[in-house]
């Protein structure tokens, strides 16, 4: 067995399955509406909005809804020149894009996907106040397709949420532009089999995307969640993996983490361990304590509370999966600012500190500065067994009960195993806890938008992207460029200007100024964005009638970019302006004469040092092939006389 099927092995003995599901924003404008789908850095005014019922026309609550309820937050949203009625939700949408329908057809088809005959919006809740509706619209276009032996399940199309800017005073705030721009939703069945693929199957939707050219480009308009689970584990949703080159350490991250809550619920059952639902308050214990955090939220009329966890003594604290990072991960979640176990607190066999579960200002303190003493005390009042372990947090009494709670629920579930939720994945590829996942109840139509009929001649009509890697090839062989160019030009978006281009101009410096010279003058913190196709096509024609040397390129391309002036100046401002053969010619007699006894002495050998010599003079304004055969010709002349 060769190493790639032992560790295709080692992913089926664990069960692996993984399903990919990607959000891409669509290049058209809104929607819903005809706003400029493009993000801004200013806002006109805010309006402010509190909370829509939860319920959904079905009549059932959904689970994650009453979560983001429970927050009772208030809402404000920031309109933007990128809006319109639409967003602020006070005029009903308009037709669906038919662009961004069309891209989405156009995918469904490159995955040979079957399409529905009528496309209709539905509306998916959302609570978290990220739509101004109170619900996001999203339609299903195709189903059933296949990228290699991984299937396509569903191919949507949707609008995308606000833009969350910041959370103050009781208010979350959130800016409109964003909302409405058109989103192409593709989930894979859990077809893939280890952590590598997922990466190759999340990069070849992306590749089949901008194959399209009809996606947005750059960072923030895809983003892609995973799908994980394994055997005796659950199904757990991954949000907002940063990059592709992460997800295969994100899979192997999650993978640990489930078999660490396994290996807990089989100690816990082991133990024979239940929760208790008691909450114990032991302020008293505390009334002289030297913890400073304890100490300060006293003062604040704060109450210590605290919980036994039946058997799960020593399974808070360790190792790398430590559930009591899960577990504060969850009071994060319920406005909590940390908690206390016992296996980071003395008295405790081996005990250690965990720094990184504290949240606020906490790591200053060891052990948080509460004693030996102090957890006795606690250990006797809630009557604690050798396996059982305790939870305390300091808040108001309130705040303080409800986050117990979640704990407790939190805690009875690991008797059950690992938890189906929604995580959300961090730079260093952990996860945390975001919300639970979302029940079936978050759909029902949108009845503000008339079903679209999709017709089998519109179908037929849509016409096949050519695939990256036959591009490639293409731009290979039609352009004798290297295949590294041509790889480097289609994946950064450059392969329609160029094809543009090359029928004018030589190809090797289309390429050149598009891979080379516009990333250099980008290096000296330039705004490249300014550099469009007149103004390049400008550059290559004064090029092409020999008004300047190619080696003059990135500065006479920098000059018209800084000083925003047209070529002709650019070139007299950089004094590049071409000199004619004639002038190279007496150039390089005058060196030649002052090199006279040198180049008889060395003969042909001269050549190399001097030509050196010439460019240094002559960089920019002449052409260096013509250069160095002028200089050839004359050495040539002068070693034969
Ligand atoms: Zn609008």
């Amino acid at each position: 067995m060769n190493k790639e099927e032992l560790k295709l092995n080692k992913y089926e003995k664990l069960g692996l399955k993984i399903g990919l599901e990607i959000h891409q924003q669509l290049d058209s404008s809104k929607l819903f509406c005809e706003c400029p789908s493009k993000l801004v850095d200013e806002y006109d005014y805010e309006i402010v909005r509190g909370l829509r019922p939860t319920q959904s026309e079905l009549g059932d609550v959904d689970r994650a809804a009453v979560e983001e309820a429970q927050k009772k937050l208030r809402f404000k949203y920031q309109v933007t020149e990128n809006n319109c009625l639409v967003e602020t939700d006070e005029e009903p949408p308009h037709e669906p894009n038919k662009n961004a329908v069309n891209a989405v057809l156009m995918f469904s088809k490159m995955v040979n996907a079957k399409i529905v005959d009528e496309i209709y919006f539905m509306r998916k809740i959302v609570i978290d106040g990220s739509n101004t509706s109170g619900f996001q619209r999203t339609a299903l276009i195709a189903v059933d397709g296949k990228i290699d032996d991984v299937k396509i399940q569903t191919v949507c199309l949707e609008e995308d949420a606000a833009r969350k800017i910041s959370e103050e005073n009781g208010f979350v705030v959130y800016r409109l532009d964003r909302l409405g721009i058109p989103l192409i939703e593709i989930a894979t069945a859990p077809d893939i089999k280890t952590p590598e693929q997922a990466k190759e199957v999340a990069e070849k939707i992306g590749t089949m995307l901008r194959a399209t050219k009809k996606v947005k480009r750059g960072i923030g308009t895809i983003r892609q969640d995973l799908n994980v689970s394994i055997k005796d584990g659950a199904r757990v949703e991954i949000k907002g993996v940063q990059d592709l080159k992460s997800i295969p350490d994100v899979v192997e991250k999650e993978i640990s983490r489930q078999l660490r809550l396994i290996e807990i619920k089989n100690k816990l059952n082991e133990r024979k361990a239940k929760i208790s639902h008691e909450i114990f308050d032991i302020t008293m214990i505390f009334e002289k304590t030297e913890c400073k955090i304890i100490k300060t939220m006293l003062e604040k009329n704060g109450k210590v509370l605290g919980i036994k966890l039946n058997g799960l003594s020593g399974l808070l604290g360790d190792g790398e999966n430590r559930f009591g990072k899960e577990l504060a991960g969850r009071v994060k979640a319920a406005g909590l600012k940390g908690l206390f176990h016992s296996d980071e607190l003395p008295n405790f066999p081996a005990s250690k500190t965990h720094k990184s579960m504290q949240l606020v200002n906490w790591e200053v303190c060891p052990n948080y500065g509460i004693t030996e003493n102090e957890v006795e005390e606690i250990r006797k009042n809630m009557k604690l067994d050798v396996n059982d372990a305790f939870v305390i947090v300091v808040e108001k009494d309130n705040i303080a009960r409800n986050g117990l709670n979640i704990i407790l629920s939190r805690a009875e579930e690991c008797i059950k195993g690992v938890p189906e939720e929604v995580r959300r994945a961090l730079p260093d590829n952990t996860t945390e806890y975001m919300r639970p996942m979302p029940g079936a109840a978050r759909m029902y139509p949108e009845t503000d938008i008339p079903p679209v009929r999709v017709k089998k001649e519109e179908i037929d009509k849509i016409k096949l992207p050519e695939l990256f890697d036959e591009k490639i090839k293409r731009f290979v062989e039609a352009y004798k460029i290297s295949f590294e160019s041509a790889k480097q030009l289609v994946a950064q978006g450059y392969d329609e200007m160029f094809e543009g281009f090359v029928k004018k101009y030589e190809p090797k410096i289309v390429s050149r100024v598009f891979l080379n010279i516009i990333p250099e003058i980008e290096k000296e913190e330039k705004d490249v964005s300014r550099i469009d196709e007149k103004m390049l096509d400008e550059v290559f024609n004064a090029l092409k009638n020999g008004r300047f040397a190619k080696e003059g390129l990135t500065a006479v391309l920098c000059s018209m970019l800084t000083s925003n002036i047209g070529v002709e100046e650019a070139i007299k401002n950089t004094g590049l302006g071409g000199l004619s053969e004639k002038e190279v010619e007496s150039v390089i007699e005058k060196i030649l004469e002052e090199k006279k006894e040198f180049v008889k002495e060395k003969g042909k050998n001269a050549f190399a040092p001097l030509m050196g010599l010439v460019m240094k003079k002559l960089r920019g304004k002449a052409d260096g092939k013509i250069i160095s055969s002028i200089l050839k010709r004359k050495i040539k002349e002068m070693v034969s006389e």
